[in-house]
């Protein structure tokens, strides 16, 4: 990686750690985070700013997002990725996952490949492709909200394999419902090729959960939305992802998708190391309030939500940065641990935790600076500052 300034100094800060905020200084040094809290004086070819007593926070990681302004990765195009990527940025977004959706075979194809084919490079003003989520085709008829059902297809080692084949490498995340036939095997399939498996748009019951997850499930995909209800006999795949400690549970914190008191009740449950914020955001989100026509589909944009004729949510119109705002006024998180569940715990889930995800020496300096409203003033990847675009 080529970086033009080789040390960068960001002074008067709150820095927010994994655990705290301490008030000082940053430097980072080809890249990476090289020490913080009292950094001594100005040396040659180091570029310093003062950040004024902003918050200095790890860049956020979204881990599913499938689109916003008027564009969708299932365009498969690298004009519609550039558009997400700076929009992502933008919102305080370092690095995300680019998120399909359930589609024909042939396009879900297409658009793994112009993922793939796009994701690696370094880019000036955007956030960091980090790889692939596919949500899509794997799904129960009952939960599959607002994924088309004549997409829906059974599942197979097979056809996996094609999948991780078309996306070589950048595949991080498949989702499926556990209850469906063949999944165990699929699960251990993805597992031994390094793929986290998402548990999504399910009705299984607690037990079929618990066995997708003894299986090799680490991850419960927007939790709650697209999941059979909570029922004290029948505890279901709420039961099993909400209590099980191997599952980190991504959660839409738009306080539409969930309720404030569900936020509150999952922070409980899980803790903020085991909740991975997520903006599920779709193409429509970031565009005027009124209906589009998608097919023979109209949806609705209005009072922050993204509905169907039928009025089930199609994804949100959600960004990290109103994610973590959300938590701290919603359900009581301190802003560390806000912070963290966009953050740390997202990488923690793709396994990459020891490079990117928190403020520590000789990590990837992949910095943003807000204020108090979590409003993002600069963005910082790989220690190189970037103009940010606004939507
Ligand atoms: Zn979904």
């Amino acid at each position: 990686m080529d970086h033009a300034i080789d040390r960068l100094i960001i002074r008067n800060a709150r820095i927010i750690t994994e655990n705290s905020i301490v008030e000082g200084d940053l430097l980072a040094e080809g890249g990476r985070i090289a020490a913080f809290g009292a950094v001594p004086g100005k040396a040659e070819g180091t570029e310093e700013l003062d950040a004024g007593g902003l918050f200095l926070s790890p860049g956020f990681i979204d881990l599913h997002n499938h689109g916003r302004l008027g564009v969708n990765v299932m365009d498969g195009k690298e004009s519609s990725l550039e558009t997400i990527a700076r929009g992502q940025m933008s919102h305080g977004v370092t690095g995300f996952l680019a998120g399909t959706s359930s589609a024909p075979w042939d396009k879900n194809l297409a658009a793994v490949r112009a993922v793939t084919r796009w994701y690696a490079g370094e880019r000036e003003g955007m956030a960091r492709c980090l790889g692939l989520y596919l949500e899509g085709n794997y799904f129960s008829m009952e939960k599959r909200g607002a994924h088309n059902p004549d997409y829906l297809r059974p599942l197979s080692v097979e056809e996996m394999g094609e999948l991780l084949e078309a996306g070589s490498g950048a595949v991080k995340v498949v989702c499926l419902s556990p209850e469906l036939p063949g999944a165990a095997a699929v699960i251990r399939f993805l597992k031994e090729r390094g793929v986290v498996v998402a548990a999504a748009h399910s009705n299984a019951t607690y037990r079929e959960a618990l066995a997708g997850i003894n299986a090799g499930i680490t991850q419960s995909t927007h939790t709650f939305n697209g999941m059979r209800g909570l029922d004290q006999h029948e505890p279901g795949i709420l039961g099993a992802v909400l209590t099980d400690d191997r599952v980190i549970c991504e959660a839409i914190a738009d306080g539409i998708h969930l309720a404030p008191a569900i936020l509150d009740m999952m922070l409980k449950l899980k803790g903020p190391d085991r909740i991975a914020l997520i903006s599920d955001s779709v193409e429509l989100n970031g565009l005027p309030e009124g209906q589009y026509r998608f097919g023979d589909r109209t949806i609705t944009v209005g009072a922050g939500a993204i509905r169907l004729e039928d009025g089930r949510l199609a994804g949100s119109c959600l960004s990290l940065d109103i994610a973590v705002w959300n938590m701290v006024t919603l359900a009581g998180a301190s802003l560390p641990q806000a912070v963290r569940m966009a953050s740390l715990v997202p990488a923690r889930a793709l396994g990459l935790q020891d490079e990117r995800g928190s403020i520590a020496v000789g990590k990837e300096a992949d910095l943003i600076l807000f204020d108090g409203d979590i409003s993002v003033k600069e963005v910082f990847i790989g220690a190189k500052r970037e103009k940010k675009h606004e939507p």
